[in-house]
Parts: structure tokens; sequence; C-alpha cells
């Protein structure tokens, strides 16, 4: 076995630009990126969609309040 044929090795910290921080090992020390797993459009279009269907739902519901008392 070659002792010296892997590069350093580190416990590290990637900081995404959405405030996330992940830790990893990796050779590289203190990543910043600009887009991770918890802002990634992929992962959060699922819970932007349940967002919106939320208000939607309550702009229903206030409407058709509003229609009964305008009655
Ligand atoms: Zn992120």
């Amino acid at each position: 076995m070659k002792a010296d044929i892997h590069p350093d090795y580190y416990d590290t910290t990637v900081t995404c630009a959405c405030g996330n921080v992940i830790e990893i090992g990796s050779t590289k020390k203190d990543i910043r990126v600009e887009i991770c797993s918890k802002c990634h459009p992929f992962f959060t279009g699922k819970q932007k969609l349940l967002d919106s269907a939320g208000r939607i739902e309550r702009f229903r519901r206030k409407y058709a309040k509003f229609q009964k008392e305008s009655q």
C-alpha cells in the first residue's frame, strides 16, 4: 500500500447562500455554494406548491364568507 496517494481529508462545512450549513468530509475546507438540497427548486418546489395551495384555500374560504355576508 502506498501511504501518500490520498490528499488530506477534512471535516468540512459547506455553507449555502440560503444559510443552510452541511457538514461533510472533503479535501477542501470551508466550501461555499449558492444552492443546496434545502433551497434547490427540485426539493423546494413541492413545498412551494403546498404553500400556494394553502393560500388559495384560505382565499376561497375568505371569499365564500364575504359572499355570504354581502347577500
Ligand atoms: Zn441552500
